[in-house]
Protein backbone atom coordinates (compact mmCIF):
# COMPACT_ATOMS: atom_id res chain seq x y z
CA UNK A 1 0.00 0.00 0.00
CA UNK A 2 1.67 3.14 -0.78
CA UNK A 3 -0.37 6.24 -0.44
CA UNK A 4 -3.62 6.01 -1.90
CA UNK A 5 -2.51 2.80 -4.43
CA UNK A 6 -2.71 -0.55 -3.93
CA UNK A 7 -0.32 -2.03 -5.51
CA UNK A 8 0.44 -6.10 -7.11
CA UNK A 9 3.46 -7.31 -8.35
CA UNK A 10 2.50 -10.63 -9.97
CA UNK A 11 4.74 -12.20 -12.62
CA UNK A 12 3.49 -13.34 -16.23
CA UNK A 13 4.68 -15.22 -19.06
CA UNK A 14 3.61 -12.43 -21.81
CA UNK A 15 3.58 -8.47 -21.20
CA UNK A 16 -0.18 -9.17 -22.47
CA UNK A 17 -1.15 -11.91 -20.06
CA UNK A 18 -3.01 -9.67 -18.23
CA UNK A 19 -5.23 -8.65 -20.91
CA UNK A 20 -8.87 -8.50 -20.44
CA UNK A 21 -9.39 -10.73 -23.35
CA UNK A 22 -8.38 -13.48 -21.06
CA UNK A 23 -10.19 -13.05 -18.04
CA UNK A 24 -12.21 -15.95 -16.51
CA UNK A 25 -15.68 -15.49 -15.49
CA UNK A 26 -13.81 -15.57 -12.06
CA UNK A 27 -11.12 -13.34 -12.61
CA UNK A 28 -13.69 -10.65 -14.14
CA UNK A 29 -16.06 -11.14 -10.91
CA UNK A 30 -12.93 -10.59 -8.46
CA UNK A 31 -11.97 -7.20 -10.61
CA UNK A 32 -15.30 -6.16 -10.70
CA UNK A 33 -16.01 -6.41 -7.09
CA UNK A 34 -12.76 -4.89 -6.18
CA UNK A 35 -13.32 -1.96 -8.47
CA UNK A 36 -16.58 -1.61 -6.96
CA UNK A 37 -15.32 -2.01 -3.21
CA UNK A 38 -12.24 0.97 -4.38
CA UNK A 39 -14.38 3.08 -6.49
CA UNK A 40 -11.62 3.00 -8.94
CA UNK A 41 -10.54 1.07 -12.00
CA UNK A 42 -7.80 -1.16 -11.37
CA UNK A 43 -4.66 -0.37 -14.46
CA UNK A 44 -2.02 -2.78 -15.48
CA UNK A 45 1.66 -1.57 -16.27
CA UNK A 46 4.19 -3.82 -17.64
CA UNK A 47 7.58 -2.79 -15.29
CA UNK A 48 9.98 -5.16 -16.77
CA UNK A 49 12.08 -8.33 -16.73
CA UNK A 50 12.69 -9.82 -12.94
CA UNK A 51 15.26 -12.64 -14.62
CA UNK A 52 17.57 -12.63 -17.61
CA UNK A 53 17.13 -15.98 -18.33
CA UNK A 54 13.15 -15.33 -19.07
CA UNK A 55 12.40 -17.34 -22.17
CA UNK A 56 9.38 -16.25 -24.28
CA UNK A 57 6.84 -18.53 -24.32
CA UNK A 58 5.61 -20.79 -27.32
CA UNK A 59 4.39 -19.23 -30.44
CA UNK A 60 4.46 -21.68 -33.04
CA UNK A 61 1.47 -21.48 -35.60
CA UNK A 62 0.25 -24.87 -35.00
CA UNK A 63 2.56 -27.19 -31.85
CA UNK A 64 3.33 -30.42 -33.18
CA UNK A 65 2.44 -31.77 -29.81
CA UNK A 66 2.60 -30.90 -25.92
CA UNK A 67 3.75 -31.31 -23.05
CA UNK A 68 2.53 -31.85 -19.62
CA UNK A 69 5.53 -31.12 -17.09
CA UNK A 70 6.07 -29.11 -14.05
CA UNK A 71 9.06 -29.37 -11.13
CA UNK A 72 8.99 -27.89 -7.51
CA UNK A 73 10.33 -24.54 -7.95
CA UNK A 74 8.77 -23.71 -11.73
CA UNK A 75 7.06 -20.85 -12.35
CA UNK A 76 6.18 -21.44 -16.19
CA UNK A 77 3.27 -22.72 -17.23
CA UNK A 78 2.89 -26.72 -16.53
CA UNK A 79 2.25 -27.33 -20.23
CA UNK A 80 4.79 -26.62 -23.24
CA UNK A 81 5.09 -26.84 -26.53
CA UNK A 82 6.84 -30.29 -28.24
CA UNK A 83 7.99 -28.13 -31.19
CA UNK A 84 9.82 -25.00 -29.62
CA UNK A 85 10.20 -26.38 -26.17
CA UNK A 86 8.62 -23.25 -24.75
CA UNK A 87 5.75 -22.87 -22.22
CA UNK A 88 2.08 -22.75 -23.79
CA UNK A 89 0.20 -20.05 -21.39
CA UNK A 90 -2.96 -21.84 -20.40
CA UNK A 91 -4.68 -19.00 -21.14
CA UNK A 92 -4.54 -19.65 -24.94
CA UNK A 93 -5.89 -22.72 -24.57
CA UNK A 94 -10.27 -23.37 -24.77
CA UNK A 95 -11.14 -23.06 -21.21
CA UNK A 96 -10.99 -26.40 -19.49
CA UNK A 97 -13.57 -26.90 -16.96
CA UNK A 98 -15.60 -24.29 -15.35
CA UNK A 99 -14.23 -21.24 -17.25
CA UNK A 100 -11.37 -22.06 -16.03
CA UNK A 101 -7.93 -24.75 -15.37
CA UNK A 102 -8.86 -25.87 -12.19
CA UNK A 103 -8.09 -29.59 -12.95
CA UNK A 104 -4.57 -28.76 -14.29
CA UNK A 105 -3.83 -26.46 -11.59
CA UNK A 106 -4.62 -29.02 -9.56
CA UNK A 107 -2.32 -31.58 -10.88
CA UNK A 108 0.48 -29.09 -11.10
CA UNK A 109 -0.30 -28.15 -7.17
CA UNK A 110 0.14 -32.06 -6.64
CA UNK A 111 3.08 -32.95 -8.65
CA UNK A 112 5.12 -29.76 -7.13
CA UNK A 113 4.17 -31.51 -3.57
CA UNK A 114 5.37 -34.38 -4.34
CA UNK A 115 8.80 -33.81 -6.37
CA UNK A 116 9.21 -31.12 -3.20
CA UNK A 117 9.20 -34.45 -0.62
CA UNK A 118 11.30 -36.25 -2.44
CA UNK A 119 13.95 -33.18 -3.21
CA UNK A 120 13.77 -32.84 0.96
CA UNK A 121 14.33 -36.28 0.89
CA UNK A 122 12.98 -37.07 4.73
CA UNK A 123 9.20 -37.20 4.62
CA UNK A 124 7.60 -39.72 2.03
CA UNK A 125 10.08 -39.48 -0.70
CA UNK A 126 9.92 -42.85 -1.80
CA UNK A 127 5.95 -42.46 -1.53
CA UNK A 128 6.19 -39.74 -3.66
CA UNK A 129 8.86 -41.09 -6.42
CA UNK A 130 6.59 -43.68 -7.33
CA UNK A 131 3.54 -41.18 -7.23
CA UNK A 132 5.83 -39.58 -10.27
CA UNK A 133 7.08 -42.66 -12.22
CA UNK A 134 4.33 -44.84 -11.77
CA UNK A 135 2.05 -44.29 -14.48
CA UNK A 136 -0.94 -46.02 -12.46
CA UNK A 137 -0.30 -44.14 -9.51
CA UNK A 138 -3.00 -41.53 -8.82
CA UNK A 139 -0.99 -38.64 -9.79
CA UNK A 140 -0.40 -39.96 -13.17
CA UNK A 141 -3.34 -40.74 -13.55
CA UNK A 142 -4.74 -37.32 -12.90
CA UNK A 143 -1.90 -36.08 -15.43
CA UNK A 144 -2.92 -38.51 -18.42
CA UNK A 145 -6.89 -37.45 -18.03
CA UNK A 146 -5.65 -33.76 -18.24
CA UNK A 147 -3.52 -34.78 -21.56
CA UNK A 148 -6.63 -36.31 -22.99
CA UNK A 149 -8.81 -33.74 -22.13
CA UNK A 150 -5.98 -30.84 -23.76
CA UNK A 151 -5.89 -32.98 -26.44
CA UNK A 152 -9.65 -33.49 -27.08
CA UNK A 153 -9.97 -29.86 -27.10
CA UNK A 154 -7.24 -28.92 -29.19
CA UNK A 155 -6.76 -31.79 -31.53
CA UNK A 156 -2.98 -31.61 -30.57
CA UNK A 157 -1.05 -34.77 -29.35
CA UNK A 158 -0.70 -34.32 -25.59
CA UNK A 159 1.77 -36.22 -23.71
CA UNK A 160 2.75 -36.68 -19.83
CA UNK A 161 6.09 -36.74 -18.69
CA UNK A 162 7.08 -39.29 -16.52
CA UNK A 163 9.40 -38.77 -14.07
CA UNK A 164 12.50 -41.43 -13.95
CA UNK A 165 14.53 -42.13 -11.39
CA UNK A 166 14.95 -45.74 -10.72
CA UNK A 167 18.10 -47.78 -10.23
CA UNK A 168 20.18 -47.52 -13.76
CA UNK A 169 23.39 -49.89 -14.35
CA UNK A 170 23.52 -48.35 -17.70
CA UNK A 171 20.24 -50.70 -18.79
CA UNK A 172 17.80 -47.88 -18.90
CA UNK A 173 17.55 -46.67 -22.19
CA UNK A 174 16.70 -50.15 -23.35
CA UNK A 175 13.86 -50.50 -21.09
CA UNK A 176 10.24 -51.13 -22.62
CA UNK A 177 7.16 -48.77 -22.21
CA UNK A 178 6.17 -49.05 -18.82
CA UNK A 179 2.51 -49.32 -20.11
CA UNK A 180 2.69 -51.25 -23.40
CA UNK A 181 5.48 -52.35 -22.93
CA UNK A 182 6.53 -51.62 -26.59
CA UNK A 183 9.78 -49.86 -27.75
CA UNK A 184 9.67 -46.40 -26.68
CA UNK A 185 13.59 -45.42 -26.48
CA UNK A 186 13.92 -42.42 -29.24
CA UNK A 187 16.91 -42.47 -31.76
CA UNK A 188 17.98 -39.25 -30.80
CA UNK A 189 17.35 -37.34 -27.67
CA UNK A 190 14.67 -34.54 -28.32
CA UNK A 191 15.18 -30.61 -26.56
CA UNK A 192 18.22 -31.80 -24.90
CA UNK A 193 16.27 -33.78 -22.49
CA UNK A 194 13.71 -36.14 -23.37
CA UNK A 195 15.12 -40.21 -24.18
CA UNK A 196 11.65 -41.76 -24.18
CA UNK A 197 8.21 -40.89 -26.22
CA UNK A 198 5.39 -43.80 -26.70
CA UNK A 199 3.10 -42.24 -29.21
CA UNK A 200 0.39 -44.93 -28.00
CA UNK A 201 0.37 -44.08 -24.80
CA UNK A 202 1.23 -40.32 -24.68
CA UNK A 203 4.00 -40.44 -22.22
CA UNK A 204 7.50 -39.17 -22.54
CA UNK A 205 10.23 -39.82 -20.20
CA UNK A 206 13.78 -39.11 -19.41
CA UNK A 207 16.47 -41.85 -18.86
CA UNK A 208 17.00 -42.48 -15.24
CA UNK A 209 20.56 -40.83 -13.94
CA UNK A 210 20.82 -42.64 -10.95
CA UNK A 211 23.48 -44.90 -12.00
ZN1 LIG B 1 6.06 -23.83 -29.83
ZN1 LIG C 1 3.28 -47.26 -24.50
Amino acid sequence: MKRNKIVSLPYTLEKKSLSKKYNNKYVQDQIDKIEKLSGSTISIKNIGKTSSEYKKPCICCKSEFYILITNYISIDSPLTCGTCNKSVPLYKLPKFYDFGYMPILSWETNYQACDSLQMNCEVGERWSLNQMQETKSPLSKQGLDICKQIEEQTTIPTFYYLYNYRKNSGDDKNRLCPNCKKKWTLKTQLHNLYDFKCDNCRIISTISTNT
